[in-house]
């Protein structure tokens, strides 16, 4: 056995633990629940809470923590020790199945929307144990789910798995209908690919806005940018290697399966993908990678940066979500297979996901929106705002056949005698790569391309699991009673073709002619987080989220004032850290260095030399100083104006109006400043110094 092996899932509660230090009953009983969904008796948990204690304590763990999250976008832990107090008066390490199962943290400190009002303030987490329990930092950490004592849920975990459930039911219906019995659920699969930067700490410590805000608010564009693209794939050099290798160890003593890391194409820039897992485990390891990334980088002297986009004028980062669904007996039902009964399955099953995709675009689009990721979607780097899906030709073609009742073009490729076409084997096909596309099909899997560094990806899955589930249902109750099966799978595909094929686009989703004809097919473009958050609560969503029981209309409603309230603060705490960092520091920057200036040429000329260099650079600075002074007030101005307002949504339209657009101007005027003013003058590490500094 290699040390890797030894070492991955090192630190995890997981099977084959469990297998060992359960008896076989508790073992089985567990097992039910795991797969099957089943409720946990006490008398099990008590059994499985001392059998995880006993583990933990023997790597040297003294506390336990129901580890869950919040809707902060990131995860929550309260520390609790094992300790429990004897008659006489020494302690014992203890840890009931009622502490595993349930933990009651204060929720008042988390956002609600509302939800919870404050005199009932508890919430309640309740053990995940389809996600296994881990030690992270001598910490027990128990996967949980937080909900208020109302029970309505308030985080991502609870509805992502509401959304499994869902899809699993209605995917084993179709399934059954293409005489399927062997499989039990049918489960969504993610492999998340992560984007982050890395940066010398040191230099990250002298700029408030990465601090304040994990992004720059200033900063004027370096000689070298990424116009050599050879960052990518190239060498990783010694100090970023070190971090990886620490990163990866670290990842796989948790069960993460961390499988591909290399430079991308921002320098500085750097990935991570993990090897495909079940969707909320992937969701939990996800988190779990973006916090060691952070922690890991600070112990090498480096800041990790997940913002989507830290730096103006480079690359942004972003997130794959990599998403498909198989059944539990490991069929991949979006994977196309060589027989004409499996194709019709598996063209079912797309024509499920471009159905949702089409009807869904805004969900799928707000699903992504931050004020973070508002910087990169649309840019040149990353998908537009508008959602459409890659099939690539080939596929695209075999839809074409079906939906105009023509032969495939490769006459090779067809069965006509089934009425259906043999698909090609798409599997191992990499030449048909669109990366403009923000929802490709690539063989066996769809990639979401549109999330942002930062975002869990609960959010995006909860979202792409409801609707493939809701369209699978239709076409289940279209189904289920229908006379010839074949046939009317046939007829159904065509006519799902028909009706959403606007949502198809192979060609380059960054050119402007795709904006105007994604105009002309009737496809939203939500450029803004502002403008696209409205959208979530229309009826056709509630109606789609409370049918499936995935959301209630209240929980809706307290989503979409968080998400709204998070934008607007997000806003305000960028504008206020450049307002504080454009008076108390760029302001007194390009003055000292105008008085230099000028005393320069004072002296200059007493001496009878010419100082016209120097009156220049100073009067050309005054000017920039003063337009930098009006760019400042209107910010100050706006923020004031923005503050009048009542409504949330009215708020967060406002903030993307008028401050977003004043902190533009500000900026522009000081990144022309710091291309003038001395060196020794300017407050902070340049972009240069930044992105050049590992
Ligand atoms: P890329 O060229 O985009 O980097 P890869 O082939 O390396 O693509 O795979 C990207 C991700 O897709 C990996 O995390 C991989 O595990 C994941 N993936 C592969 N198959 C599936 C699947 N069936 N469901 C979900 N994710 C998958
Ligand atoms: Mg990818």
């Amino acid at each position: 056995m290699t040390k890797t092996t030894e070492l991955f899932g090192s630190m995890v509660f997981g099977d084959t633990v469990m297998k060992q230090r359960l008896p076989k009953e508790t073992y089985r009983a567990l097992k039910k629940t795991i797969e099957d969904g089943k409720d946990l008796d006490i008398g099990v948990a008590n059994v499985v809470a001392n059998a995880m204690k006993d583990w933990a304590v023997e790597h040297g763990v003294t506390h336990f923590t129901h580890w869950f999250q919040p809707m902060t976008g990131t995860t929550a832990e309260k520390h609790d020790s094992f300790i429990s107090p004897t008659p006489d008066g020494q302690v014992i390490m203890e840890f009931s199945g009622k502490e595993l199962i349930k933990g009651e943290p204060d929720a008042s400190s988390f956002p609600s929307g509302g939800l919870r009002a404050t005199f009932e303030a508890r919430g309640y987490t309740a053990w995940d144990p389809t996600s296994y329990a881990f030690i992270k930092d001598g910490i027990l950490c128990i996967p949980t789910a937080f909900c208020s004592y109302g029970g309505e849920a308030l985080d991502k975990k609870t509805p992502l798995l509401r959304s499994m459930e869902t899809l699993s039911g209605q995917a084993l219906r179709i399934l059954r209908l293409f005489g399927n019995t062997q499989a039990t659920r049918v489960l969504s699969t993610v492999g998340p690919e992560q984007e982050y930067f890395l940066i010398d700490r040191k230099l990250y410590e002298q700029r408030k806005d990465l601090k304040y805000c994990n992004r720059t608010l200033f900063g004027a564009r370096p000689p070298k940018g990424q116009q050599l693209d050879d960052h990518y794939f190239g060498a990783i050099r010694p100090r970023v290697s070190a971090f990886m290798k620490e990163l990866d160890e670290e990842l796989w003593k948790l069960g993460v399966l961390a499988k591909t890391k290399h430079n991308e194409v921002a320098p500085a820039q750097h990935e991570l993908a993990p090897i495909f897992t079940t969707t909320n485990i992937a969701t939990d390891h996800n988190q779990i990678t973006m916090e060691l990334m952070r922690r890991i980088a600070y112990k090498h002297g480096l800041a990790c940066l997940l913002h989507e986009k830290p730096f103006a004028g480079v690359n942004g980062s972003g997130k794959h979500n990599n998403w498909s669904i198989s059944t539990n007996t490991g069929e991949n039902l979006l994977e196309p297979t060589s027989d004409p009964h499996g194709n019709l399955q598996f063209l079912l099953f797309l024509c499920a996901v471009i159905k949702a995709v089409d009807e869904y675009q805004d969900l799928l689009r707000v699903s992504v929106a931050s004020a973070g990721n508002d910087h990169r979607l649309g840019a040149n780097e990353a998908p537009p705002a508008i959602i459409s899906m890659f099939l690539g030709d080939e596929l695209t073609d075999v839809l074409t056949c079906i939906e105009t009742d023509s032969d495939y073009i490769d006459r090779v490729k067809c069965d006509m005698e089934m009425g259906v076409h043999v698909l090609p084997n798409f599997k191992k096909d990499t030449t048909d790569r669109n990366r403009t596309s923000p929802f490709a099909f690539t063989g066996n899997k769809f990639e979401f391309r549109m999330l942002g560094s930062a975002l869990s990806i609960a959010g995006p899955n909860i979202v792409l699991n409801t609707i493939v589930a809701e369209e699978l249902r239709q076409f289940a109750d279209a189904l289920e009673n229908g006379a010839d099966f074949e046939k009317d799978v046939l007829a159904l595909i065509k006519k799902t073709l028909k009706e959403h094929k606007r949502i198809i686009f192979n060609g380059n989703n960054y050119s402007g002619e795709w904006v105007t004809e994604a105009e002309k097919r009737g496809l939203l473009n939500l450029k803004s987080t502002a403008d696209c958050l409205p959208y979530f609560i229309h009826p056709k969503n509630v109606e789609l989220f409370t049918s499936h029981h995935i959301f209630t209309e209240r929980e809706m409603h307290s989503r979409y004032e968080i998400l709204l309230d998070s934008y607007c603060k997000t806003i305000n705490i960028e504008a206020v850290t450049m307002l504080q960092m454009a008076k108390k520091s760029i302001m007194p920057a390009v003055i000292g260095y105008t008085r230099e200036l000028t005393e320069t040429a004072l002296a200059k000329e007493q001496l009878g030399v010419n100082a016209d260099t120097e009156k220049r650079l100073s009067s050309e600075l005054s000017s920039l100083l003063s337009c930098f002074i009006s760019a400042i007030d209107r910010l100050d101005q706006a923020m004031i104006n923005v503050k009048d307002t009542g409504d949330i949504a009215q708020q967060a339209g406002d903030y993307r109006e008028y401050v977003f657009a004043a902190m533009q101007e500000v900026r522009g005027v000081s990144d022309r400043m710091e291309t003038i003013v001395s060196k020794k003058y300017w407050p902070w590490p340049t972009y240069g110094d930044l992105l050049f500094s590992v």
